[in-house]
């Protein structure tokens, strides 16, 4: 038993099971990240000249995440993307998030790396400072001892003697 303190980690770097958590997207469906709009840049695979501002709203049907479909009334949802296209353009997205991700993850791991590094070099640079103070008092150790005059010597030697003469 010590009555020491018990200290959660400092961590410079966060840890790496939280990191890998970062590069797993929230939503299930990659045709419209769970919106139920299928993403911009997946529908201008299919209408190259698509319009985000002026067009239909392109409607996934690859799950079932719209739910505004009494917008149809309105004419203005796109529903030519069926099923099919839906789950093609899901591969897609899916392979390019993968993709990035990939190339994210070796940024990171770079990132990590030099960090890393960095960490070390001020551990030991906090070494090389205690190794220097070390030296420092060594040094003034030595000065001390020998600004000791002669005189001062032989008195402590005599009282050192006395001392022991007395045990
Ligand atoms: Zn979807």
């Amino acid at each position: 038993m010590t009555d020491l303190p018990t200290f959660e980690r400092s961590p410079i770097l966060p840890n790496e099971v939280e990191d890998k958590e970062i590069w797993q997207p929230r939503w299930h469906c990659f045709c419209c990240q769970d919106t139920g709009q299928i993403q911009a840049h997946l529908v201008s695979l299919i209408i190259p000249d698509y319009d985000h501002n002026r067009d239909r709203i392109p409607v996934c049907q690859g799950c079932n995440k719209f739910d505004n479909y009494h917008l149809k009334e309105y004419g203005v949802l796109d529903l030519r993307f069926d099923l099919y296209i839906c789950k093609k353009l899901d591969a897609i997205a899916r392979d390019g998030w993968k993709k990035t991700t990939e190339q994210q993850f070796e940024k990171y791991k770079k990132q990590l790396d030099i960090a890393t590094g960095q960490i070390a070099q001020a551990h030991s640079l906090a070494v090389a400072n205690r190794t220097s103070n070390d030296e420092r008092e060594v040094q003034q150790r030595k000065a001390e001892i020998e600004a000791i005059s002669p005189q001062e010597w032989k008195a402590m030697n005599e009282s050192y003697l006395v001392g022991k003469k007395d045990e």
